[in-house]
C-alpha cells in the first residue's frame, strides 16, 4: 500500500486517509479534546494531537467543492493561449473609435481614497446619455477632469503616438528590433506608468469588525446587508478599462502598449486591511485571495478564481517587531473546549468575565480562575493592554508538557554527500566542506546541536565521530541490498563534544576522495542508512547529489530526453517520480520528523522529479545547480547552504488552520505531508516556506456575518522549547460579487493559481495547464464585465477590477515561467521540475518576482553618488522595447542576476565593470564579476549587494551576456521578457486582445 501523500489530489469521498501509517491497523484518535500531544516515542505511528478538530473534519478527504467542478471547471475550450495572431485591423475592434485616451474611462472612487470631488463622479448622477466610455477625445471627455488611477502623466498622454505607431512588431523567436524602442529614455521611463499604490477601494466604508473583546456579534449586521445606496452604489466600483481598437488601414491593434498595467512595484501587501481590521494578524502571515467570504454557493461559482489563502507562518515580522511570547503558566493554554481554537482578540467575555465566547464556534467557555479578570462597563477586560493574546493577531504561546510526547528534540543536521567522480571534479566537495565548517558556530541550538555525515558512491561510507577520537574513522559498507549500521552510536553526535573530530573530517573530506574515479551513486541505500541513523531524533537531512542514482534500491534511469512524450498523454509522467521508493522514503522521513533538502549538481539529467519528492513531502526544499563548477557556482552554493544551515528553524512541527462555521479548507498546496484531513506535518519549517490552500463553503448559504481564521503552528524551537505560533484573522461575509472583486488580492491569487498549475502539470500536458489558467482568467473577467457592461455600454473595452489589474499579465507570466513554459526544447526537464518545486514554497513577493522579474537600467546610475543609487533604480517593463543598445541592464528573478551589455555600450564602461577587456575575453559564460578598483565597479557591485540583501533566501548567480550573443541571450534574457512574443507564445498585447475577445464571446 502506498501511503497517501500530502499534495496529492484527495481520494474519493469516504476513503479513509490513514496518513502514512503503513502497518498500523487503526489510526489513533489524535484529536481527542484536550488530548495530549500523544505520540508514542519513536514509533511515529500516531499523529501528534494538535487540539481537537470539529467532528466533521474527521471523515477523511472530501472531494473538491462541487460547484467548482474540479480546479478549473469544465467549459468550452478556450482559444489556444499562445496563438500568435493579433487581430487584423478589420478584427473585432475595428469599429471602435481609434486612439481613445488610455484609461480615460476609469471612474473615480467615491470612497475615502477617492481623489475627485463627488460631484465629478459619473455615478452620482445618472450616466450621461452619450456612451460614457468612448465619447470624445480625452481632454473633453466626461472623465477628463478626473485623475484616473492608471492614467499616465498628462505629458505622456498628450503624445500622439509612439515612434513606431504604438504597435509591437511581431518579432520571431528571440529576434530583436534593431534599435531600442525607447532609445534614450531615462531610467525611470515615464512613458511607462509606474504602478500605483494598491487598494483604492473604499475599505473604510465597510463597518469595521469588533475592535476588541467587548464587541458582540450583533453589531456586524451591516456586513451582510446590501451595500449602502443599493445598486447604484454597488456600481461605484473602481474599475479599469483598456481601449482596444484599431486604426483603419494599419496593423496597429489599437492598444496603447505603454499604458498597459504593469506590477513594477512588485507585491502589494494588502496592508490597508489592517486599518479596517486592526486585530487581524499582518497579511504577510495570512492572505485570502479575496478578503471577504461569499455568502452563498452561487456567489462562489460566479467568482471563478480560486477561493483560498496563502499562509507564511514564520515570515519575518513586519517592521521587525518581535512576536509576543505568552506563558499561561498554571492556567494552561486557553483554548475553546469544543473546537480547540486558541484565545484571541476576537474572543468576547461574558458573565462578568467568568466566561469567554469562542469566535469560531460560539461556544461559551469557562475562564480558568488564574486567568480571570473583571470587565469594564463596555465588557472589556481591564487587563487587555497587558494581554497580547487579546490585542494582537500574532502571538506565540509556550506549550506545556501535554504538547510533548518526548523531550523537545535537539536541532540535528545530517549530511549525505555523493563523492563520486563528478562531485570530485566539479570542486563541489571543497565548497561543501568549507561552508559547513564555517557555519558550525552558527548552527541553531547550541549546545544541543547534533551533526553527522555519510558519504557514498558505489558503497556507503560511515564516519565515526566519537568525541574521544582525534580523527574520524571511516567504515565502508558495500552491501547495498541489506543496509546496516556498522556502529550503534557516534554516527550522529553532539557538535560541542565532537567538534574537533567534525572539523578534522571537514578539513580532510576533499582530499579523502581526491582520486576517486567511481562513477556510481547508491543514493537509495544511502538514504536508507541515513534514515536508520536519524530516526531516533529526527532533524534535517541535506542530500548533495551529483549524478543520477545508479545503484541499489531507488536507482533511476535516463528518461528526461524523451521528446516523443511531449504533447501526448504520457507527457506528465516525466514530471513525477517513476519509482515509488522516493515517496515511500519521504513518508518514512516525515513520520520520524526528518526534513530533506536536496542539493542537485548534475551536468546531465538527474531526475529532479524523483529526488525532489523527498523534499516535497517532508517540508524540505530543492536547490538546483545544473553543471556545477566551483569557480562559477561556488558562491551561490556557499551562501544558500549557509542560509539553509543558519536560519531560524522550527522543528518537529505541525500546522492546522481552523476556520469558523460554514467554510473549510479543502486542498493544501506546498511542501508538507498531510496528516489527517487538515493537519500539515512539517518536520522542519522556516521563514522561507509559505503554504497555500483552497477554501470552500460547507453550506449553500452562510448564516454568519464574519468568518474567523486561525493558523496554529506547533513546533519545537531550536532552543528546545515547545511553542505554538498563532495567527488570527477575520473576514466579512458578503452577498455582493462586486465586493469580492473589490477585496481581491492579486498576489495571493497568483500564488495559489501558480501552485495549482504546477500541480496540474504533474497530471496533465503543459498546454492544457496553460489553457486552464487562461480559461479561469477569461471566465472571471467575463463575469465582471457582465456586472457593468449593460448599464454603461462599455462596448469594445476590456474592463477589469482595479484590484486585479495585474492579473492578466501575471497569468501570462505563470504560463511563461520556467516550470510551465513551452515544451520539450524550451526548458530542460530538471530545470522545469526544480522551478516547479520552488514555486510551491515561495512566499508571495518572491513568487511574483520570480515569474515577473525585476529589470533595471544600470549604466545611468553608476556615476551617481552611492547613496542616491538605490532610489534611482527603477523597474522597467519586461520587454525588449525597453532595452537601449547603449545601456547596461540588470535582470533579477531572485535566483539569477543577468547583466545585459548593449551593443553600443562604451567599452571603457564595460572594461571597468568586468575588470577586463571584452576583446580579450570572448567567453562571457565563464566570467566572474568581482569588484575592481574603480568607481563604476564599486557602485555596480553595491547594487548587486543591495538587491541580494533585500532577499537573502537565495543568492543570485550573476551571469553576463552581450547583446546579440546567441543562443545565450535567448535563454538567459529574451525568454524572461514575458511581455514579448516568443516561439509560440503571445505578447502581452496579443494576450490582452485574446482575453478581451473571449470575454465578449
Ligand atoms: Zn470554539
Amino acid at each position: 500500500m502506498q501511503p497517501p501523500l500530502g499534495n496529492e489530489r484527495p481520494p474519493p469521498p469516504g476513503r479513509p486517509v490513514s496518513a502514512f501509517v503503513p502497518g498500523a491497523a487503526v489510526p489513533p484518535p489524535p484529536f481527542a479534546a484536550g488530548g495530549p500531544f500523544a505520540r508514542p516515542p519513536q514509533s511515529g505511528a500516531t499523529a501528534p494531537a494538535f487540539g481537537a478538530a470539529p467532528p466533521a473534519a474527521m471523515g477523511g478527504f472530501r472531494g473538491p467543492p462541487p460547484s467548482q467542478g474540479g480546479p478549473f471547471g469544465a467549459g468550452p475550450p478556450p482559444q489556444g493561449p499562445f496563438t500568435t495572431s493579433a487581430p487584423p485591423s478589420q478584427g473585432p475592434f475595428a469599429s471602435a473609435p481609434p486612439s481613445q485616451g488610455l484609461f480615460a474611462s476609469a471612474p473615480p472612487s467615491q470612497g475615502p481614497f477617492a481623489t475627485a470631488p463627488p460631484s465629478q463622479s459619473p455615478f452620482t448622477s445618472p450616466p450621461p446619455s452619450q456612451v460614457p466610455f468612448a465619447a470624445g477625445p480625452p481632454p473633453t471627455g466626461p472623465f477628463a477632469a478626473t485623475p484616473a488611477p492608471f492614467r499616465p502623466p498628462p505629458s505622456s498622454l498628450a503624445q500622439p503616438q509612439s515612434p513606431t505607431g504604438g504597435a509591437l512588431p511581431p518579432p520571431p523567436t528571440y529576434a530583436r528590433p534593431t534599435q531600442g524602442y525607447y532609445t534614450g529614455a531615462p531610467p525611470a521611463n515615464p512613458q511607462f506608468p509606474m504602478s500605483r499604490p494598491a487598494f483604492q477601494q473604499p475599505v473604510q466604508t465597510m463597518p469595521p469588525p469588533p475592535m476588541g473583546p467587548a464587541a458582540t456579534f450583533g453589531n456586524q449586521a451591516a456586513y451582510a446587508g446590501p451595500p449602502v445606496g443599493g445598486t447604484l452604489q454597488s456600481l461605484v466600483e473602481d474599475f479599469q478599462s483598456l481601449a482596444l481598437s484599431s486604426a483603419p488601414g494599419s496593423l496597429d491593434p489599437g492598444v496603447d502598449v505603454k499604458g498597459l498595467p504593469r506590477p513594477l512595484d512588485g507585491d502589494e501587501e494588502p496592508v490597508k486591511l489592517m486599518e479596517a481590521y486592526p486585530l487581524n494578524c499582518h497579511p504577510r502571515y495570512f492572505r485570502l485571495t479575496t478578503h471577504v467570504i461569499p455568502a452563498s454557493q452561487s456567489l462562489v461559482s460566479r467568482w471563478h478564481l480560486p477561493l483560498g489563502a496563502v499562509v507564511h507562518p514564520l515570515a519575518e515580522s513586519p517592521d521587525g517587531e518581535e512576536v509576543p511570547v505568552i506563558n499561561f503558566g498554571s492556567a494552561g493554554v486557553i483554548r475553546c473546549r469544543r473546537c480547540r481554537t486558541y484565545i484571541n482578540p476576537y474572543a468576547t467575555f461574558a458573565d462578568s468575565g467568568r466566561k469567554w465566547r469562542c469566535n469560531l464556534c460560539t461556544l461559551l467557555n469557562d475562564v480558568p480562575g488564574e486567568y480571570f479578570c473583571a470587565l469594564d462597563a463596555s465588557g472589556r477586560r481591564y487587563d487587555i493592554d497587558q494581554r497580547p493574546e487579546l490585542s494582537k493577531g500574532t502571538v506565540e504561546f509556550v506549550a506545556p508538557t501535554e504538547y510533548m510526547v518526548r523531550p523537545p528534540m535537539p536541532p540535528s543536521y545530517f549530511f549525505l554527500i555523493d563523492v563520486s567522480v563528478s562531485a570530485v571534479r566539479s570542486g563541489l566537495l571543497q565548497v561543501v566542506a568549507k561552508t559547513i565548517k564555517s557555519c558550525l558556530d552558527e548552527l541553531p541550538g547550541f549546545p544541543r546541536t547534533q551533526i553527522g555525515f555519510l558519504t557514498f558512491d558505489s558503497t556507503l561510507h560511515f564516519h565515526n565521530f566519537k568525541s574521544s577520537l582525534s580523527q574520524p574513522q571511516m567504515m565502508v559498507v558495500a552491501d547495498l541490498d541489506d543496509v546496516f549500521l556498522p556502529l550503534p552510536d557516534d554516527l550522529l553526535v553532539n557538535l560541542v563534544d565532537s567538534r574537533h573530530v567534525v572539523e578534522s573530517f571537514l578539513d580532510s573530506l576533499p582530499n579523502m576522495f581526491h582520486d576517486n574515479v567511481n562513477v556510481e551513486s547508491a543514493l537509495g541505500p544511502a538514504l536508507k542508512a541515513a534514515f536508520m541513523v536519524m530516526s531516533q531524533i529526527g532533524g534535517k537531512l541535506l542530500v548533495f547529489q551529483s549524478t543520477l542514482p545508479s545503484l541499489g534500491i531507488g536507482r533511476l534511469r535516463l528518461r528526461g530526453d524523451d521528446v516523443r512524450a511531449y504533447g501526448t498523454d504520457k507527457e506528465h509522467t516525466l514530471r513525477v517520480p517513476e519509482d515509488p521508493f522516493y515517496k515511500q522514503m519521504a513518508a518514512e522521513f516525515t513520520k520520524n520528523q526528518i526534513a530533506v533538502d536536496i542539493f542537485s549538481f548534475s551536468e546531465k539529467y538527474s531526475d529532479i522529479a524523483s529526488l525532489g519528492s523527498l523534499a516535497k513531502y517532508t517540508g524540505g526544499q530543492v536547490y538546483h545547480y545544473p553543471s556545477f563548477q566551483a569557480p562559477t557556482h561556488g558562491d551561490k552554493l556557499k551562501l544558500e547552504l549557509n542560509r539553509d544551515l543558519t536560519r531560524e528553524t522550527a522543528w518537529e512541527s505541525v500546522m492546522r488552520i481552523r476556520c469558523g462555521k460554514g467554510v473549510r479548507f479543502t486542498t493544501y498546496h506546498g511542501h508538507f505531508m498531510l496528516r489527517s484531513t487538515d493537519l500539515l506535518a512539517l518536520p522542519a519549517v522556516d521563514s522561507d516556506k509559505a503554504f497555500a490552500m483552497q477554501l470552500s463553503l460547507e453550506e449553500t448559504l452562510m448564516t454568519t456575518q464574519t468568518v474567523y481564521f486561525q493558523v496554529a503552528l506547533l513546533y519545537t524551537s531550536s532552543s528546545g522549547e515547545r511553542r505554538i505560533r498563532v495567527h488570527t484573522a477575520a473576514a466579512p461575509v458578503v452577498t455582493d460579487l462586486s465586493e469580492m472583486y473589490c477585496q481581491a488580492d492579486t498576489g495571493a491569487i497568483v500564488s495559489l493559481l501558480g501552485r495549482i498549475a504546477v500541480e496540474n502539470s504533474l497530471s496533465d500536458k503543459l498546454d492544457s495547464v496553460r489553457q486552464q489558467l487562461q480559461l479561469k482568467l477569461v471566465r472571471s473577467l467575463k463575469e465582471y464585465r457582465n456586472l457593468y457592461v449593460v448599464q454603461h455600454r462599455i462596448g469594445g473595452r476590456l474592463i477589469f477590477p482595479e484590484s486585479l489589474r495585474f492579473l492578466p499579465l501575471y497569468i501570462l507570466a505563470i504560463c511563461k515561467s520556467l516550470a510551465l513554459r513551452g515544451g520539450y526544447a524550451d526548458v530542460s526537464l530538471d530545470e522545469r521540475c526544480a522551478a516547479g518545486f520552488s514555486m510551491m514554497i515561495l512566499p508571495v513577493n518572491r513568487l511574483l518576482n520570480f515569474i515577473y522579474p525585476s529589470l533595471y537600467r544600470v549604466d545611468e546610475v553608476l556615476t551617481m553618488e552611492p547613496n542616491k543609487i538605490d532610489a534611482s533604480l527603477k523597474r522597467l517593463p519586461l520587454t525588449f522595447q525597453c532595452l537601449d543598445t547603449g545601456g547596461l541592464y540588470l535582470l533579477d528573478d531572485g535566483f539569477t542576476f543577468l547583466v545585459w551589455l548593449g551593443r553600443m555600450l562604451p567599452p571603457e564602461l564595460v572594461n571597468n565593470i568586468l575588470g577586463l577587456s571584452l576583446a580579450n575575453f570572448p567567453d562571457l559564460s565563464k566570467i566572474q564579476l568581482r569588484e575592481s578598483d574603480n568607481e563604476l565597479s564599486r557602485n555596480f557591485m553595491k547594487i548587486l549587494r543591495t538587491l541580494r540583501e533585500k532577499d537573502p533566501s537565495y543568492h543570485q548567480l550573476c551571469r553576463v551576456v552581450r547583446q546579440g550573443e546567441q543562443p545565450r541571450e535567448g535563454y538567459l534574457l529574451l525568454s524572461n521578457l514575458v511581455e514579448d512574443q516568443m516561439a509560440g507564445t503571445s505578447s502581452y498585447v496579443d494576450w490582452i486582445l485574446q482575453i478581451h475577445r473571449q470575454t465578449q464571446s
